[in-house]
């Protein structure tokens, strides 16, 4: 492919600083670009990249370039065409799964995969885990299917095979490490390749294969790799073994960015990367071109107390902008209408802003509900990245299927549900049994399920199992009879076993606190959902409270297909990293919350909250707010977060400005129903 004329380097040159400038038209040869938040790192790669090509005369198609997610590969694709004017379908740019899985489709056969291999998703590959322990008869009370299903991604992420694993003399490691080999074999046989795989495949492809390898390393001339802070280590022996002799490397990265320690990332790989690449020559960039200097000074400051910094200071010559604003309030649906109130202000004023310019940000996936249903009530779209819609999510459409199921036991989508939710010995195979029988004989599956073991028609084994199915949901039913929907939800939660049941089946810590916390949360919408029911007489005609709120979640649920004009973004901080809003809100600013309680008391997971923090404040560009609620416990939430978040204590006065509420709810009707009856 040639490169027109018409484009000279200026094009690539231009707005650029001095330091970046250097960056970018510097002799082909290793480099690292450590710098702070904002200070254009992600654009020095991206213009090095054109550089190259433009001024090196480098092939785009001798080029790879890796970022953290789909979403910036896309626009780092789309700015090179931009500067250059070509069209990128020839550079390898993509995400580490992205680009490890083309090279396997591309030498399948190398890597021992068949040619039409499938890609396990985790929801899959813990449902794989699952028949395998059956089979083997593994006890899921030792270990369960998603801790094995993170336990094996954790080794392979780290590069490991079975054989690389120590026994030792402890009894879990020996049966993991056995199970390890057992899933590892079904997944061959069956042309499975789960994510962790993909990467530590292609690494195992790559060493193997002398002859490819260098065919790669012919081929790629320059690697760059964005958000590098978050690399762990197969992705790091992944781009070192790429890198041919006469290859070089770019890796731009933020060690105060670093958020995914607890998956694995390792920040030493910033540290180790001047000694594993030759010559390296580090770039500091200073100027931040993000934020105003209110945004940035207030998150230098914040960041200064972890102690464990490589140390930068950024500067900005950015004028002061609005202070932050802060604003402090009882429940968390009070900040819901807070952002929903300074949202629309805010557009209001300019006419050329839009709901893409504004991102909710929040550290559990949780605390979108209340932001959903203000955003919704105002009928404004939104959109959730990395992340279901909260009345989607798995544990929630399970209280949901019980809610259902109790309300109606001829429900038979809920039916579906509930009975699939725990292992209850009734297969594919029985449930085949149960829907032939509601088909021939036009009934509910509920109904079939009564007749059938009426008419002896099932084997006794499923007989007595299904009956305990009914059972439970006669009891549970049975339970909320006449009740409010506060407690109907309660009862759906907690006396049907699923509370139980998904604090048994996660082990990994994190992920049981997502499912516990969103499961509380949606008991205690049921309770907001009420006392607005009952307070703005929501009631259309005879319905109860109970259909009102099922019919309400399925149309919300149905609503995902629209997002197809500008949204509000609503996201966890993890998955805002390297993008930028104009205006950006942080909601529960609350110790406990933020930092979350399960990092208060270990100074390097706190180290890692305050980074997070960092990553937040700085993705705004315009305008900041973060808000809290300091009542807003959740009735059963055992979490004390009635004080404010330490990460705004650090925040120096002189920064901030103290906001009042417009509007706040009925206090004395809403804490009746938020906070129990
Ligand atoms: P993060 O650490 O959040 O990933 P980053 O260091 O990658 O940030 P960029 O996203 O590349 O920073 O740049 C931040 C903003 O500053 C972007 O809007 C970018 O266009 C702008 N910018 C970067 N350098 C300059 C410059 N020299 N002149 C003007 N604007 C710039
Ligand atoms: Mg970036």
């Amino acid at each position: 492919m040639s490169i027109t004329d018409t484009h000279d380097d200026s094009s690539l040159t231009k707005g650029l600083n001095e330091r970046q400038l250097a960056a970018v038209t510097a002799e082909p040869g290793n480099q690292l670009v450590i710098a702070g938040a904002g200070s254009g790192k992600t654009r020095v790669l991206v213009h090095r990249l054109a550089y190259l090509i433009q001024h090196y005369g480098y092939s785009p198609y001798e080029l790879m370039a890796v970022t953290f997610t789909n979403k910036a590969a896309r626009v780092m694709a789309g700015r090179v065409a931009e500067l250059l004017g070509i069209e990128t379908r020839h550079l390898w740019i993509g995400t580490f799964h992205g680009l490890a899985n083309r090279m396997l489709r591309r030498d399948y056969d190398l890597a021992r995969l068949p040619r039409d291999f499938q890609i396990l998703p985790s929801d899959d590959q813990r449902r794989v885990i699952r028949e395998l322990m059956k089979t083997h008869h593994m006890d899921p009370k030792q270990n369960s299917p998603t801790e094995l299903a993170n336990w094996i991604s954790r080794v392979k992420d780290e590069g490991k095979r079975p054989e690389h694993l120590q026994l030792g003399r402890s009894p879990d490691m020996r049966r993991r490490i056995d199970f390890y080999r057992i899933y590892d074999e079904f997944c061959q046989r069956n042309g499975l390749v789960d994510f962790g795989e993909i990467l530590l495949r292609c690494h195992e492809m790559l060493l193997e294969h002398d002859d490819l390898l260098k065919d790669y390393h012919d081929r790629f001339g320059a690697l760059l790799v964005d958000e590098f802070q978050d690399t762990n280590v197969i992705q790091y022996h992944w781009i070192r073994l790429l890198t041919g002799k006469d290859a070089h490397v770019m890796v731009v990265g933020d060690d105060d960015q670093s958020i995914y320690g607890w998956r694995g990332a390792v920040v030493q790989n910033i540290r180790n990367f001047s000694q594993d690449f030759p010559n390296t020559n580090v770039v500091r960039l200073e100027q931040n071109y993000r934020s105003t200097a209110n945004i940035l000074n207030a998150a230098n400051k914040v960041i200064e107390n972890n102690d464990d910094r490589l140390g930068k200071t950024l500067w900005t010559n950015a004028a002061d902008g609005e202070p932050i604003h802060v604003f402090s309030c009882h429940y968390g649906e009070d900040e819901a209408n807070y952002v929903v109130d300074r949202l629309q202000d805010w557009l209001r004023e300019d006419s050329t802003r839009t709901y893409e310019d504004v991102a909710v940000l929040y550290r559990s996936h949780f605390q979108s509900r209340a932001l959903e249903t203000a955003l919704q009530a105002e009928a404004i779209a939104y959109t959730i990245r990395g992340g279901a819609r909260f009345y989607e999510r798995t544990e929630v459409r399970d209280a949901i299927g019980y809610m259902q199921l109790a309300n109606n036991r001829e429900a038979d989508v809920a039916f579906d549900r509930v009975i699939n939710i725990k292992p209850r010995g009734i297969g594919t195979a029985s449930q085949e049994r149960i829907r032939d029988y509601a088909i021939r004989h036009d009934l509910s599956l509920w109904r079939a399920s009564l007749e059938g073991i009426e008419q002896g028609v099932f084997p006794d084994r499923l007989v007595s199992r299904l009956t305990e199915f009914l059972d439970e949901i006669d009891r549970v039913a049975s339970r909320c009879k006449g009740k409010h929907l506060l407690e109907i939800a309660d009862t759906c939660v907690y006396e049907s076993g699923l509370m139980d049941y998904h604090m048994e089946s996660e082990r990994n810590e994190q992920l049981r606190e997502t499912r516990r916390e969103n499961l509380q949360e949606f008991i205690r919408s049921c309770g907001i959902f009420e006392a607005k029911f009952l307070q703005e007489e929501l009631s259309e005609g005879e319905k109860t409270v109970l259909q009102s709120f099922l019919d309400s979640v399925s149309l919300d649920a149905g609503d995902v297909e629209e997002e197809l004009g500008p949204a509000v973004s609503l996201m966890t901080l993890h998955a805002a990293k390297g993008l930028e809003f104009p205006l950006v809100f942080i909601v529960g600013m609350m110790e406990g919350r933020f930092p979350h309680h399960l990092n208060l008391d270990d100074p390097i997971k706190l180290y890692e909250e305050r980074r997070l923090a960092y990553v937040g404040f700085t993705r705004a560009m315009e305008e900041l707010h973060l808000t809290y609620a300091t009542r807003d416990q959740g009735f059963s939430d055992r979490v004390d977060t009635s004080r404010v978040s330490r990460f705004v204590k650090e925040i120096p006065s002189e920064f901030l400005n103290y906001e009042r509420p417009r509007r706040i709810l009925d206090r004395r009707r809403f804490r009746r129903y938020a906070r129990g009856l």
